[in-house]
């Protein structure tokens, strides 16, 4: 707890340096939002997406072949790497990937919540790459909406091909080797916490498999918000129907504006 005393601003030694003191001295309580991109933000895959830059629009057979479980990141870099061979530039794949569209009141919803940051933190933590996200986000004004964006590093060689590495390691057996988004949001909600910003709720929203993985690491506090229809929200009520329900409570979407509608009411209380 003394560690707390020597924190940036706090007067030094003056012998009330419990830890409660300093503590509500120094944390922030705010919400914090967690989004998917893929499907949640955008309305489509985006590396389904860029296909649309390849020869006649679709990957040769072998190719698409060739993908196995959990391996992802090294199946996009064939892609990648095929685009690049066919002669596809950063220009085009970028004019192609702003055109994507955005999920219905995602627009919206990140409207509202860049005029409300006193209240949210948002961070997105997806399986697509830097490249990708940064264009999307850039072309809508949206990036300074996010405080941070936890995606695979991807970037264009000298020779002008898109290569994309995996985020990180893990030893997390239910993800794909490449990404555990529970990992991800537990190291930024400890980050913050050392930086005094405590989540009174997390707010998790999303619509894939590896989407269930951080839903199941939420508190009864937290909310999970799975899309509707899709695999996240199949899932949380497979568990429920095996008695082994989420702790976190579940409010299903299926527009950007009935999870606006939830934060308005959040806020007021
Ligand atoms: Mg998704
Ligand atoms: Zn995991």
């Amino acid at each position: 707890p003394f560690a707390w005393c020597t924190g940036p601003g706090l007067p030094l030694n003056k012998g009330i340096c419990t830890t409660q003191v300093i503590y509500s001295y120094l944390t922030t309580m705010k919400f914090l939002l967690v989004f998917d991109f893929d499907c949640t933000v955008i309305d489509e895959n985006s590396d389904t997406w860029i296909v649309k830059c390849a020869p006649e629009e679709k990957l040769p057979n072998k190719l698409r072949n060739s993908y196995q479980k959990g391996h992802w990141t090294e199946y996009m870099s064939r892609v990648f790497r095929y685009l690049g061979d066919s002669g596809v530039r950063e220009d085009e794949m970028k004019r192609t990937m702003t055109t994507i569209p955005f999920t219905t009141g995602m627009r919206d919803l990140l409207d509202f919540i860049g005029k409300n940051k006193d209240f949210f933190d948002c961070i997105i933590i997806s399986d697509s790459n830097t490249v990708f996200i940064d264009w999307i986000l850039k072309a809508a004004n949206f990036h300074e909406v996010l405080d941070e964006v936890f995606t695979n590093p991807a970037t264009f060689s000298g020779a002008g091909y898109l290569t994309v590495q995996n985020f990180h390691t893990h030893h997390c057996a239910k993800c794909p080797k490449n990404l555990c988004k529970r990992k991800v949001l537990e190291e930024f909600v400890d980050k913050k916490l050392q930086q005094g910003v405590k989540y009174t709720k997390i707010i998790y929203v999303g619509d894939g498999g590896n989407d269930l993985c951080p839903v199941t690491s939420l508190k009864k506090d937290d909310i999970a918000m799975p899309r509707q229809g899709y695999t996240l929200e199949k899932m949380i009520s497979q568990m429920s129907e095996d008695l082994d329900p989420v702790q976190s409570s579940v409010l299903v979407w299926s527009s950007g504006i009935e999870i606006l509608s939830h934060l308005k009411l959040l806020i007021k209380e």
